[in-house]
């Protein structure tokens, strides 16, 4: 992904060398994460299960079957209750795609958005993944499979001895983006919206960064501080680590803003959109430069263009 070569990129993560491990956070809730969580800045997709009397929630499916056959692998060693929820906190294929090797009678609960992207767009984004991810990873194989519940605000969920929230803020990264809350354990997966923490940086790549910045608001807002949040590819974060994302996105909103005020061009902005003191991101080039600062210039000069009286202050919501 950050070197072009031969039309190839290179993968942010490379799916054949992914190890899940599980860790429990409290009764009957586990975090699930790659086992080199701990020894990088972003790494393979995490996930979750939450366990109750009555059966198994379970948080993402992952890329391919592989990797949904070593989630489903970590639930079977520690309990024998039927897996009767699925989460996928995006349509993103490395949330996602694993869900066709759940058991059928498992129940896929997925935000509307991310239920009717999937129906409507399964081939290209296998494309899109193939490409970013590489292709013999197991993408080939992936069936389609698409909510059987669709959440556009929030249900909670009763696992016996249990209850689990699956919520929507808003947009943070896609329009569908859920989160599970486990209210008790004060255990929160946000999947994509927060990639890792701390040099980690958002990847805007629908763009819509005031959103974002208004979604992960809510959700720090949400939070008692002594929550743990599980991004969607890194080791566990407090809901104050949201405040580095956070602060970089305002700075990249004003750098912007200026820079399409001052009427600079996009390599224009990019010299100065550099922002070299968030640059130990090991993504930094890619995320920063070839997404996040394309992303916040095409928001604010397509609301340029739509406006008539030229650019209103504070009017850019
Ligand atoms: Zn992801």
């Amino acid at each position: 992904m950050t070197q072009q070569s031969d039309n190839e990129t290179t993968p942010p993560w490379d799916a054949a060398r992914v190890n899940l491990t599980s860790k429990e956070l409290a009764p009957g809730v586990y975090a699930v994460m790659p086992d080199d969580v701990f020894a990088k800045d972003h790494v393979g997709t995490t996930a979750g299960f939450l366990i109750g009397e009555r059966g198994v929630l379970v948080v993402e499916s992952m890329l391919n079957g592989d990797l949904a056959s070593q989630l489903i692998g970590l639930v079977r060693q520690v309990t024998t209750k039927p897996i009767r929820f699925l989460v996928n906190t995006s349509y993103h294929g490395d949330h996602a795609y694993g869900n066709y090797l759940f058991p059928e009678s498992t129940v896929v609960i997925q935000h509307p958005a991310t239920k009717k992207y999937m129906e409507e767009n399964f081939e290209e984004d296998r494309r899109f993944m193939i490409g970013l991810m590489g292709k013999g990873k197991g993408i080939e194989r992936v069936q389609a499979r698409t909510a059987d519940i669709a959440v556009s605000d929030m249900i909670s969920v009763d696992l016996g001895g249990l209850r689990i929230e699956v919520k929507h803020f808003g947009f943070a990264q896609t329009p569908g983006d859920l989160v599970v809350w486990a209210p008790d354990a004060k255990v929160l997966w946000v999947g994509n919206m927060i990639q890792a923490p701390a040099p980690a940086l958002p990847w805007l790549l629908e763009g819509r960064h005031k959103e974002t910045i208004a979604t992960l608001t809510r959700v720090r807002e949400f939070l008692p501080e002594d929550a743990t949040i599980i991004p969607g590819h890194g080791r566990p974060m407090r809901p104050a680590d949201l405040d580095f994302p956070l602060r970089y996105l305002r700075e990249l909103d004003s750098i912007v803003r200026a820079a399409i005020k001052a009427g600079r061009s996009i390599e224009s902005t990019l010299d100065v959109a550099a922002m070299p003191h968030y640059c130990s991101y090991s993504l930094f080039d890619w995320a920063h430069k070839t997404v996040n600062v394309p992303a916040a210039f095409l928001a604010y000069r397509e609301r340029q263009d739509e406006e008539t009286e030229g650019f209103g202050e504070g009017g850019l919501a």
